[in-house]
């Protein structure tokens, strides 16, 4: 049973994140800091800062978080209603906890496993989940603007520089793909939040909408999700925050 995000085994995705960051934020101050002037430093250097802060705060907190069901982190059994057997781990769980594959543990208000953070993301992390995504959009941001501040004070060097304009080329055509996919992220779950279902919930019913005509049995997607699935819907892990306290 994996703990949280900092458990071994790390996934490929997770090193490769790391990786990423680490070459973006050291072309940051060892690359565009010394293309821009003095003056400039501290408009540029200290959004940046903190917002790579944020990014590595928010990351620690949702990794470290353990988002298992609250059955399995204690002796006592805390639930009274609402409760099923997991079929996999055969653990009483809230209705709303769903078993991951890769965690191997029931996760409560379960959404989605993330493999670049190598953890489920559910109701105890959700939140930290939803902030590190804006953060790393700002901070993506902020890497664009003085990545393309540079690049335009490069390109009058183009002689004298060609090799540091090919980086900082590829490095550009880098951070807009990641911006645009985390930008695109982040939308998808404001979606999610004002349509009070899980990341979950959206692939199943995704699923059943998509083998809709070659079930034929007359029934309308929604019922074959609610029918067919094991679980019933899981829901938002802020909609499902509050049925779980009540049921406490
Ligand atoms: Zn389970
Ligand atoms: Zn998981």
């Amino acid at each position: 049973m994996k703990k949280n995000g900092f458990s071994r085994p790390f996934d490929k995705y997770q090193i490769l994140t790391w990786i990423l960051f680490t070459i973006l934020a050291s072309s940051f101050y060892f690359v565009y800091i010394p293309l821009t002037p003095s003056q400039l430093f501290p408009i540029i250097s200290i959004p940046y800062t903190l917002s790579s802060c944020l990014v590595c705060y928010f990351t620690f907190r949702v990794c470290s978080c353990n988002p298992a069901d609250p059955s399995l982190l204690s002796d006592t059994k805390t639930l009274t209603k609402s409760s099923k057997t997991c079929t996999v781990c055969k653990s009483d769980v809230f209705l709303s906890s769903k078993h991951c594959g890769s965690c191997d543990k029931c996760i409560s208000g379960f959404d989605h496993h993330c493999r670049a953070l190598n953890t489920c993301i559910g109701f105890k992390n959700y939140l930290n989940f939803f902030r590190l995504l804006k953060c790393v959009e700002i901070w993506l941001l902020l890497q664009l603007v003085t990545e393309l501040y540079c690049l335009t004070k490069i390109s009058e060097l183009f002689q004298a520089k060609c090799g540091l304009l090919i980086f900082l080329l590829i490095e550009g055509i880098l951070i807009l793909v990641l911006l645009l996919a985390n930008g695109g992220l982040l939308i998808f779950h404001c979606w999610l939040k004002k349509n009070s279902i899980s990341t979950y919930d959206f692939v199943v019913k995704k699923y059943y909408r998509s083998v809709a005509p070659s079930m034929g049995d007359g029934k309308k997607s929604e019922e074959r999700y609610i029918i067919k699935s094991s679980n019933t819907p899981i829901g938002h892990p802020y909609s499902v925050s509050q049925d779980q306290l009540t049921n406490l």
